[in-house]
C-alpha cells in the first residue's frame, strides 16, 4: 500500500494508480471493479477493516463490494441517494445505458447488488472524514473530507488521468459516465470552496499541485 498522508494509504496497482482503492484508518473507501478482487483481497490481507464506504456506487467502484463485506464480515456504506443503484434497485450507471461501453463495463465490471448497511448523509463523519454530497457523476457521489489536514477524498468529482494516454491530468469525468455533468460542475466548485490541501481521486494519482487544481477549477463553463 502506498502511504499518502496520516493514516490514509492507497491499494497497490500496476503499473499505475488507475482503479483506487483507499484505506482511511480501518475503513476501506471504494472497492474497484469485479475483477480487483484478488489484487483487494490480496492488499488486504491481515490488515483490519471494520467498514466499506462508497464515494459511490458505480461498477469501478462496488465491483467487489458483496464479496468482501461477507468475506470480512464488515458492513456496506454509501450515500442515501445511492442505496437504490448499490441495491440494484435501479441501474447504477445513469448516463447513456445503451452506449456500448457501458454495456460492457456493466457486464464485466460492475459487482453484484449488496444491502447497504449503513446510509451516509451530508455531515456524517466516516473515519474521521465529514461527508459532503457531491451530485453529478452519481445522485450519491460524496467526497470524505478531512477538517483538520484538508484531506479530500473525491471518488469521480474529478479524475487526474487521460483515459486515452493514462497520464496523470486533472480532468472532468467523461460525459458517458456522468449523468448531469453541469451538477458535477457544481460539485467541482464545492470541492474548490473546501481549499483542500490534497486530493485523492478515483482514478489516477494523488492531486498535490493545488494551484493547477484551482486554475482548472475556475476556467469550468457554468
Ligand atoms: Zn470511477
Amino acid at each position: 500500500m502506498k502511504y499518502l498522508a496520516p493514516g490514509v494509504w492507497r491499494l497497490k496497482e500496476l503499473p499505475a494508480p488507475s482503479i483506487n482503492v483507499y484505506l482511511a484508518e480501518d475503513v476501506l473507501i471504494d472497492a474497484g471493479r469485479r475483477w480487483d478482487r484478488r489484487r483487494i483481497f490480496a492488499e488486504l490481507e491481515g490488515v483490519e477493516i471494520s467498514l466499506l464506504a462508497l464515494t459511490h456506487a458505480h461498477p469501478d467502484h462496488q465491483g467487489v463490494a458483496k464479496d468482501l463485506c461477507e468475506a470480512r464480515g464488515v458492513p456496506l456504506a454509501c450515500h442515501a441517494d445511492d442505496v437504490e443503484a448499490m441495491e440494484g434497485k435501479r441501474p447504477m450507471q445513469e448516463a447513456a445505458p445503451g452506449n456500448p461501453v457501458n454495456t460492457m463495463i456493466r457486464k464485466i465490471w460492475q459487482g453484484p447488488p449488496y444491502k447497504v448497511d449503513r446510509v451516509l448523509t451530508e455531515g456524517d463523519e466516516v473515519a474521521g472524514f465529514r461527508v459532503v454530497l457531491a451530485p453529478g457523476h452519481a445522485r450519491g457521489e460524496v467526497i470524505f473530507f478531512r477538517e483538520s489536514d484538508r484531506v479530500a477524498i473525491c471518488g469521480d468529482v474529478i479524475r487526474n488521468m487521460s483515459y486515452a494516454t493514462g497520464l496523470p491530468g486533472i480532468r472532468e469525468p467523461p460525459p458517458i459516465f456522468t449523468y448531469d455533468p453541469a451538477e458535477n460542475r457544481r460539485s467541482i466548485r464545492k470541492l474548490a470552496d473546501l481549499e483542500p490541501s490534497l486530493i485523492l481521486p478515483g482514478h489516477g494519482p494523488a492531486v498535490t499541485d493545488i494551484a493547477a487544481f484551482e486554475r482548472f477549477a475556475a476556467a469550468l463553463p457554468a
